[in-house]
């Protein structure tokens, strides 16, 4: 219900965005630079915006894009993280028929390169039809960008092969993964670095919907030939998403046929999806077959470490200072995919910059209640214990036990602290879970903790981290 509303509102949402940049600018830069801005696709955490030129999306982004991002923070009520691209210069293509598919941009983009390369990239020169139908790469989805660790390092080796190597290596790469595990990132990453390599080869990177959309278009206007000769005639093809294509017969058929074709010409093919072939759903067996034939890379759900590695990454891309103790907090908290990860640090980052204050647990926080909240779930007395204990390096038996050194002591106290914050249980139940302790040591333990943490910042962001994986 959210979704329907928000996506009409949004072009709204974006004018009164300008309106209030063109107040604050004056006319005359507001008709130079923002004026041609034109909104391209975006949700609440990712706004695209696209500028005629290259010069124009480095002035737009150097000069106005903070303040784009703050105000569109205040439309929308949540960060999100506004993207310029540049719109190649537009050609006579016909009018666009996919403007109901979603979001994906009917242009294709120019790609950011890091050194400004001379001569000029040439544009290979390509039928007007494949123009139409590849979609745009992000030039954010580079090798470069792509942080591995054993999750994902078999994708990553394997597509990185596929990039490098002079002679099809496998046939297909099959990539598999859950949502927001960076299949889409590779499969860019691959084409980026060949188009480098090797401008002269045709790659195609499209989506399968797109594949599905663009080949039910060359049915209605009887087109399939063309359809056809630009399939076939690449170097790489890559379909993002072929889950899609289970139960829709025809384009089946049709994606079967002309997987086959390039496969026999050794033509790459490289393939995403949500399964492994044989786990497809609505897909027939010999394809799923088919499918398997060349390397198949899972990419697993992510790991601590992981998690660690990228958020270290995206912050020193994003180049803003954020504590050690945040970028674990959120390791830690946010488990579910790493789209989900990047738009939490995204977030607090946007946040920290509107506001003018730096980031902190309490601020990330903050920020973050309605992501952390969706984790929330009661803690036991037993999991405090154990959390304390393995943070404190000593042994969960050290909680019951008697011994009054100050470093068992100490993480006992906390434990015990903890217990009276983050569980329902009354003073005398927490000190029987402790070796059977009076409910006045429990209180005193309480005040205790209370006291360092108001004295010593350190110790109490120590606790309040602490506490924060507990309520996980
Ligand atoms: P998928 O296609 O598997 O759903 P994406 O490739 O779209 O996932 O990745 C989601 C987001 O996470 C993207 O912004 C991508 O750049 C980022 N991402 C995924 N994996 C990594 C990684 N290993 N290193 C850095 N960023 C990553
Ligand atoms: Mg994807």
């Amino acid at each position: 219900m959210a979704q329907s509303e928000v996506i009409p509102s949004f072009q709204q949402q974006w004018d009164r965005v300008l309106n209030r940049l063109r107040a604050e600018v004056g006319e005359a830069a507001y008709r130079s630079w923002l004026k041609p801005l034109s909104l391209l696709s975006g949700d609440e955490s990712f706004v695209r915006m696209a500028v005629p030129t290259r010069f124009m999306r480095d002035w737009v982004a150097g000069n106005y894009q903070d303040r784009i991002q703050a105000l569109w923070l205040e439309e929308i009520g949540c960060a999100a993280q506004v993207e310029i691209v540049v719109l190649a210069p537009s050609r006579p293509t016909p009018k666009p028929a996919l403007v109901d598919v979603k979001d994906k941009p009917e242009v294709v983009l120019e790609i950011k390169s890091e050194q400004p390369v001379s001569p000029a990239p040439v544009e290979v020169p390509q039928a007007e039809e494949v123009q139409r139908i590849v979609a745009p790469l992000d030039p954010r989805f580079t090798f470069d960008n792509f942080v591995v660790g054993k999750p994902n390092e078999l994708a990553y080796a394997a597509a990185r092969r596929v990039a490098d190597a002079e002679a099809v290596p496998f046939n297909p790469l099959f990539l598999y993964g859950g949502v927001g595990l960076g299949k889409t990132h590779l499969m860019h990453a691959i084409a980026h670095q060949i188009r480098t390599a090797h401008p002269e080869k045709k790659v195609i990177y499209l989506s399968a919907e797109k594949f599905m959309y663009q080949f039910v278009r060359a049915l209605r206007t009887k087109d399939t030939m063309s359809f056809k000769e630009q399939f076939r005639s690449v170097d790489v093809l890559m379909i993002d998403d072929v889950q899609f294509i289970g139960g829709r017969e025809a384009t089946q058929e049709e994606f079967f046929h002309t997987f086959n074709a390039l496969v026999d010409q050794n033509r790459q093919v490289v393939i995403s999806a949500d399964k492994s072939p044989s786990d497809l759903e609505g897909v027939e067996d010999r394809m799923k077959s088919r499918l398997g034939w060349g390397l198949v890379a899972d990419i697993h759900p992510t790991t601590y470490e992981l998690r660690l590695g990228i958020l270290e990454s995206k912050a020193e891309q994003l180049d803003v200072a954020i504590p050690q103790k945040v970028i674990e907090f959120l390791a830690h908290k946010i488990t579910s995919n790493i789209r989900e990860l990047e738009g939490a640090l995204n977030r607090i980052v946007a946040h920290a910059t509107l506001v003018g204050r730096s980031i902190t647990l309490e601020t990330t926080q903050e920020v973050l209640l309605d992501l952390l909240r969706s984790n929330d779930r009661r803690v036991t007395i037993e999991e405090i214990q154990k959390k304390v204990a393995e943070h404190f390096n000593i042994r969960v038996s050290d909680m019951h036990s008697s011994r009054r050194a100050r470093a068992v002591a100490r993480p006992r106290q906390i434990a015990m602290y903890l217990s009276k914050h983050l569980t329902s249980r009354s003073l005398p139940e927490i000190g029987r879970k402790f070796g059977g302790r009076d409910h006045t040591t429990v209180m005193h333990a309480v005040k205790k903790v209370e006291e360092l943490k108001s004295n010593d910042i350190e110790f109490s962001e120590d606790i309040e981290l602490l506490s924060r994986m507990l309520e996980n």
